[in-house]
């Protein structure tokens, strides 16, 4: 399918009702940031759907609510409450999705702003959550609204999801929504997750991850007699060292191709997350030789990097230590895998929509690959939606941070930019 053709004249109508919006937007967004739909533990999830649920509304979607059940996370406390809204045109494909994720993060240190206080100063609206990424949300709903204001009807179908759970993995979140036949490659050609990309990058998708635990196992002696025992930390040790000097230095000369930024981040790499072993730290030592311990890994792995390969490595290393001391006892087990993903950037919704961050912002495109993961692995993986990249408003080096802020010019930059690429791609009446 290709992009239809609109007239200048009509895109001019689309961005001045975006230009006239803006209030409404922002007050929007932030009635959004108002709500502290902090994760973990996932507060106010509720609110936080139906708050995107009644806006989208009062716009003209029919909305469900889904609610992650049978997911352990989603409890009566902390229920998981998804909120999916659809828009049909006068066909039903093409059909774009855009999908955020109203979850924030804990507020942490630093702040000199009352984080949920949504407060506009210089230009820029500050709190949690208001670049990662409820300024998204805010911008792809009104920027559908501001098209519908211009006077026009798009021909395909639209909906928004605000979905849960994000930062802890998307599992109850667009997971859900992709095996529960929410999203799917039957139903959807276009999918936009409306992350912070500093309003001129598309994410094209990220880097693999493979998360590992390694435990070795000795036998317990009496600490004054440690050579009538066999440590489990000696194996570690071994191990450990081995992922230092050896593994380290050789994944820091494999280099993607993929545009990852940070430049850095387009090294193989991994990193230790936890150690354990022996005693407890709190508490009464006793003298004994330990006999268990291990370590978890975060490895993040390259496209040109298969995942057999990628464990192989690890194995590998392993059984090395294993011939070379018969009492080198050790269990490897995977816990968690997510492929690399990567959207072609010939593909239509690349394409249209960097034509319109050129036409809107005034600048080229620039196409990017996450060091980290984000839900658009779920999208790709289990949904099957090929077209899927991640674009919205606010600086992905500002989310986390304290006194976490969005520039409102870059929320209706943006919602520019998504309306102009939704007519584009579904078509006018
Ligand atoms: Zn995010």
């Amino acid at each position: 399918m290709a992009a239809t053709e609109v007239s200048a004249k009509t895109q001019e109508a689309i961005c001045s009702n975006v230009d006239q919006i803006q209030d409404e937007m922002i007050s929007f967004l932030q009635d959004l940031v108002r709500v502290p739909t902090v994760n973990p533990p996932g507060d106010l999830y509720r609110e936080g759907a139906e708050l995107i649920g009644d806006q989208l509304k009062k716009f003209g979607y029919e909305i469900n609510y889904i609610t992650a059940d049978g997911m352990k996370e989603h409890t009566q406390a902390h229920p998981r409450v998804n909120v999916f809204g659809r828009m049909k045109g006068t066909a039903s494909r093409p059909s774009l999705h855009f999908n955020g994720h109203f979850d924030v993060v804990p507020v942490g240190y630093g702040w000199t702003r009352d984080p949920f206080a949504a407060a506009i100063e210089d230009g820029k609206i500050y709190g949690r959550g208001v670049s990662d990424q409820k300024a998204g949300i805010a911008a792809s709903i009104f920027a559908i609204e501001a098209v519908k204001r211009a006077g026009l009807k798009l021909r395909g179908t639209v909906e928004q999801s605000g979905s849960v759970d994000e930062e802890s993995g998307g599992f109850a979140g667009v997971a859900y929504l992709a095996k529960q036949g929410w999203l799917g490659k039957d139903k959807n050609d276009y999918v936009i997750i409306t992350e912070p990309t500093d309003t001129n990058h598309i994410y094209l998708g990220h880097r693999g991850v493979y998360w590992f635990k390694v435990t070795t196992h000795g036998r317990i002696a009496h600490g004054s007699m440690p050579h009538l025992g066999v440590s489990a930390i000696d194996h570690l040790t071994d191990f450990l060292h081995g992922v230092t000097h050896e593994l380290k230095p050789k994944l820091a000369t494999r280099k993607t191709e993929v545009p990852v930024q940070p430049p850095k981040s387009r090294y193989a790499s991994i990193n230790v997350n936890a150690v354990f072993g022996g005693q407890p730290e709190e508490g009464t030592q006793t003298p004994c030789v330990a006999d268990r311990s291990g370590a978890i890994f975060d490895r993040r792995f390259l496209s040109e990097e298969s995942f057999d390969q990628v464990r192989g490595e690890i194995s590998e290393m392993l059984e090395k230590y294993r011939s070379a001391n018969p009492e080198f006892k050790y269990t490897l087990e995977d816990l968690m895998v997510v492929h690399p993903v990567q959207t072609d950037r010939s593909c239509d919704l690349v394409q249209t929509l960097s034509g319109c961050i050129q036409q809107v912002a005034g600048t080229e495109a620039v196409f990017a690959a996450s060091p980290g993961t984000y839900d658009q692995k779920h999208v790709v993986r289990i949904a099957n939606v090929a077209q899927c990249v991640a674009y919205g408003p606010g600086l992905l080096a500002q989310a986390h941070l304290p006194d976490e802020y969005c520039r409102i010019d870059d929320i209706v930059t943006s919602a520019k930019v998504m309306a102009l690429t939704a007519v584009q791609l579904l078509g006018v009446e």
